[in-house]
């Protein structure tokens, strides 16, 4: 459908171009100009295309009015071999679309294959997370506000650690209303969710020790909290202790633009003792209003879509997740897929007091079993029609591509997509954390402005990549070190850490961010490595060896380095390759072969040959 369509188009304005030339000889209209116009006019006409959140390619090619032989190349170019049946997800699409020029948006109720009808929204409990510095009293106030729970204490159950509680508040007109509590505190589980684009929060409470005030983990949680947008209920807590001093906490909380209603400020700040379960309802209190005022709404019937919040290999019933409903009513026997390998038909329910319950709604968390393997922390579940669509998404979604790096920023500046630069500093001391950090706001213009969204002292860590994933932030280290395993997790989430020795090159690059001129880094992937056998032949431009693929592969028409006693002598390019008598196309490891090499060095038996390839970092 989509070929036809535009060809017809095509041959139109072939048509029309050659019309307008031969009634006006002296005009010249190209052909490209047209098709330029025809392209900017589609951009205009489609707007905004709504993409589900799991597509296959020849419907996203029809949703983009763009040929499916182009959607497959531009896939193959970053890197995703999908056929034409296969399933994409949004994501996928939507950076995809992004080089057609074309805008695009997730489908909030639909997947592919199953049409969520939803028509009736209803209000649902909140979900809260409590965040702040380590000792402030997280777990205490956890603790204390699991205690009011009426449903607990009425089944004489005990409450189960899985991830998330419930509690059902009395509040002052005897309304009896849930609110979810995620029980993992830590800003890590915080940003990992966020950074799965898993926004399941809808209200934080910060706490703050009123005997110790304001500490790095209270402002790397403000900055979190930032970030996810969603409104805060500061708890000053240990109200009960001799040094607790309200005021100060207060003081210092404005400091950061957090500042209390009784001060003209719009931030509500309770104090409370969690030990002493004081000030516990009045913070409750809080939370139903501000969840009243947001007026949080889920679907209840349709397709269910969760967030696995823990995860486990229990024994005796093999892997275990708790998930955290946000959409529809998960029933047994329904079938899930959770992230991109994890699928199941649910076998068995639990709620937060060990229950087994046949119904789960929006904002529950629940225990399930009858998954096939332990999904991550964070992950998506969506429900499916059947096992045949739970395998098929699981075998055919692409892997996602989200990395953001000095060449997107500087390219998404130059195109005015994108007005404001967010960067993650880390830095060695404080005198230079200041110092980049006043530079580089400065460098702000009234088109572009740099953000400093999170900034610390120290090596980089999960957080900050977690953090540059929900952010869409460029992770800037000035001397400090990258741990092997951070590199690594950095790489495999395709996010660019830039580390820095000198201050200049820094704020050099942001510049060059700054005014579009990033160019992409290369990356160089080795391919193979051959231990070499035997000299057959050589000129002085070309050299034939035989030698034994001893890592990787080894294929045609790629560039190769030699080394000789483990020191590099020469570069040059596999010409040809040979097993026996027969070209081939590639040897894999293990393999004897012979070798065309185009290079003037000299080559011996005993040396390594390593193929090696360049790629651009788009
Ligand atoms: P977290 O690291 O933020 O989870 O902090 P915890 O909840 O583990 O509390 C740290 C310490 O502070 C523990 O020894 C608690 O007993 C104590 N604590 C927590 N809340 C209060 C409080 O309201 N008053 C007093 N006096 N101590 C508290």
């Amino acid at each position: 459908m989509v070929y036809l369509g535009r060809n017809k188009k095509a041959k139109l304005s072939k048509k029309q171009a050659r019309a307008q030339r031969k009634t006006d000889a002296k005009a010249t209209i190209d052909i490209n100009t047209i098709f330029k116009k025809q392209e900017e006019e589609k951009k205009v006409k489609m707007g905004i295309v709504t993409v589900p959140k799991i597509v296959t390619v020849r419907h996203f090619a029809e949703l983009i009015e763009e040929p499916v032989t182009k959607v497959i190349e531009k896939l193959m170019q970053s890197g995703i071999m999908a056929s034409i049946n296969e399933s994409i997800d949004y994501e996928t699409a939507a950076i995809v679309a992004d080089e057609f020029g074309i805008k695009t948006q997730p489908d909030k109720k639909e997947t592919e294959k199953d049409v969520i009808t939803h028509t009736n929204e209803k209000n649902r409990p909140p979900v809260v997370v409590v965040l702040g510095h380590v000792d402030h009293g997280k777990t205490t106030l956890l603790d204390a506000i699991r205690h009011t729970d009426i449903a607990s204490t009425e089944s004489g159950g005990i409450t189960q650690h899985i991830g998330a509680y419930q509690v059902i508040w009395k509040d002052k007109k005897n309304h009896k209303t849930p609110i979810t509590f995620l029980d993992t505190p830590g800003h890590e589980a915080f940003s990992t969710m966020r950074a799965h684009g898993a926004n399941i929060t809808d209200i934080a409470i910060l706490v703050v020790a009123a005997d110790d005030g304001v500490k790095p983990q209270t402002r790397e949680a403000i900055s979190h909290i930032k970030a996810a947008n969603i409104p805060v209920i500061v708890a000053i807590n240990k109200i009960d202790k001799p040094g607790a001093d309200i005021d100060k906490v207060k003081r210092e909380l404005a400091d950061l633009d957090l500042i209390c209603e009784e001060w003209g400020g719009k931030v509500v700040m309770i104090p409370v003792s969690a030990k002493q379960k004081q000030g516990i309802d009045n913070l409750l209190d809080m939370v139903i209003l501000t969840a009243q005022m947001q007026n949080y709404q889920a679907q209840y019937d349709g397709k269910v879509e969760a967030v696995v919040i823990e995860s486990h290999m229990q024994a005796g019933i093999g892997p275990v997740a708790t998930i955290l409903i946000q959409h529809g009513t998960l029933q047994k026997s329904d079938i899930i897929v959770i992230g991109k390998k994890v699928w199941g038909k649910i076998r068995l329910m639990e709620n937060y007091l060990g229950k087994r319950i046949d119904q789960a709604t929006p904002a529950m968390p629940v225990k399930i079993a009858g998954i096939n393997n332990v999904p991550n922390f964070g992950d998506k579940v969506i429900e499916v029609a059947n096992e045949r669509d739970a395998k098929n998404i699981i075998n055919t979604t692409a892997a996602k591509i989200n990395h953001f790096n000095l060449y997107r920023a500087s390219e998404a500046i130059k195109s005015g997509e994108l007005q404001e630069l967010s960067i993650i500093l880390k830095t060695d001391a404080q005198g230079s954390l200041e110092a980049i950090k006043n530079t580089l706001e400065q460098l702000s213009t009234p088109k572009i402005k740099v953000s400093i969204i999170s900034s610390g002292i120290g090596a980089i860590n999960e957080n900050d990549i977690n953090m540059a994933i929900a952010a869409k932030a460029i992770i800037m280290g000035f001397k400090i070190a990258i741990p092997d395993k951070i590199a690594e997790e950095a790489k495999e989430k395709k996010i660019q850490i830039k580390k820095y020795d000198i201050i200049y090159r820094l704020i050099e690059d942001v510049q060059a961010v700054l005014s579009g001129m990033v160019k992409p880094e290369i990356n160089e992937i080795i391919i193979g490595k051959m231990q070499v056998i035997k000299e057959f032949y050589k000129t002085a431009d070309r050299k034939l060896v035989g030698g034994k693929i001893i890592d990787g592969k080894f294929v045609e028409n790629e560039k190769v380095r030699i080394f000789h006693s483990g020191e590099m002598i020469g570069t040059g390019k596999l010409s040809s390759l040979q097993v026996e008598q027969n070209k081939v196309a590639e040897v894999a490891k293990g393999t004897e072969c012979g070798a065309a090499i185009v290079t003037k060095v000299t080559i011996k038996p005993k040396d390594i040959i390593e193929q090696y390839k360049e790629e651009k970092v788009l």
